[in-house]
């Protein structure tokens, strides 16, 4: 079943679920990194990117937080690009892990294969396996190219939180050298994870990652520059690994509550992908305990289902001009 939404409709149920959860207070700034630690925790936005490029933002969407985990969704996307889905299967996995961001148990468990690249294991493992291997000029200028294209504009390097994070990694450090000893790595462990590391520093802003969420959802089309940025087929296969393990640990519950495949970082940010709908992103820095924003959750759930119309409903959303809803 179709069902339209005319774009000023939209626009008033973003700014009504801005209002709603303004004042949320739950959650905290993640503090394992340092840096996150002191960003401002009332900062709040929520961008909706449409086919036509049209892109609906309320709050604070121009301001560069941290990209965190959602970088894994490009890089993993770069991955496909330059080897393929049966590459990428069979190298990384595309399976869920049922436990947090940065377990080791998982890699214990699952010796075979990292998982996925959207866990810290897989993630360093598509890093690793970024060409031209070796090379980690050529491959950072590679990572942030396909990031660039995705959003439609650049995403500069967090030098504090580049520093911050280097000097705070020791858990990744083990996930790196894990992986090596399965190989599992493609490259130099010390390499990739400082790719990784970088990659995760980049500040990226909510209007950025909805028009990220945009490209993938209109089948890596996107939508504001009209440049094909991937093949097609690899859209579903995009959305199949957010819909699996997009919140980690709560990814069942997420998607059960909002239909929504999406994918979280711990910088406060959540991209949203309703594949032939829309992009969708949300920022705020408050985690709950699994890493996952807080108020950016809640207004996203909020608008889906008041749209509706989530990836397991029939219904499909068309967001209509305005004059055709008056
Ligand atoms: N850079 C973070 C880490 O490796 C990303 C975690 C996340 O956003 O979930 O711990």
């Amino acid at each position: 079943m179709e069902i339209g939404i005319s774009k000023k409709e939209l626009q008033a149920l973003v700014r009504e679920a801005y209002e709603r959860f303004k004042d949320e207070t739950g959650g905290k700034n993640a503090d394992y990194i340092p840096y996150l630690a002191q960003i401002d925790s009332s900062l709040f936005g929520i961008a909706v990117c449409l086919p036509d490029g049209e892109t609906i933002t309320v709050g604070n969407c121009d301001y560069s937080f941290g990209i965190e985990s959602v970088s894994k969704v490009m890089t993993a996307i770069l991955v496909l690009k330059q080897y393929g889905a049966d590459t990428l299967l069979y190298m990384i996995g595309a399976d869920a892990t049922g436990m947090p961001f940065n377990s080791i148990m998982a890699i214990l468990l699952e010796k075979n294969h990292p998982s996925t690249p959207l866990v810290n294991a897989g993630a360093i493992s598509a890093v690793s396996m970024v060409q031209p291997i070796g090379n980690s000029e050529e491959k950072w200028k590679a990572i942030t190219e396909n990031i660039a294209e995705l959003c439609g504009s650049e995403c500069k390097l967090i030098e504090e939180l580049y520093r911050s994070e280097s000097v705070s990694n020791h858990n990744n450090r083990a996930i790196a050298w894990l992986l090596k000893s399965y190989n599992r790595i493609y490259d130099d462990p010390t390499l990739s994870l400082d790719l990784y590391t970088r990659q995760c520093s980049l500040g990226v802003n909510a209007r950025q990652l909805a028009v990220c969420a945009a490209t993938i959802a209109n089948n890596g089309v996107n939508p504001c520059t009209g440049k094909r940025v991937f093949d097609e087929a690899h859209a579903p296969r995009v959305v199949a690994m957010l819909s699996a393990v997009g919140f980690y640990e709560h990814t069942g519950d997420w998607m059960f509550t909002s239909g929504l495949p999406a994918k979280s970082g711990v910088g406060g940010g959540i991209m949203g992908v309703l594949p032939g709908g829309f992009g969708i992103a949300a920022f705020s820095p408050p985690l709950d305990e699994s890493g996952n924003s807080v108020k950016a959750q809640k207004a996203l759930q909020y608008i889906m289902n008041r749209i509706g119309a989530g990836v397991y409903s029939n219904r499909r959303v068309t967001v209509t001009q305005d004059v055709a809803a008056e």
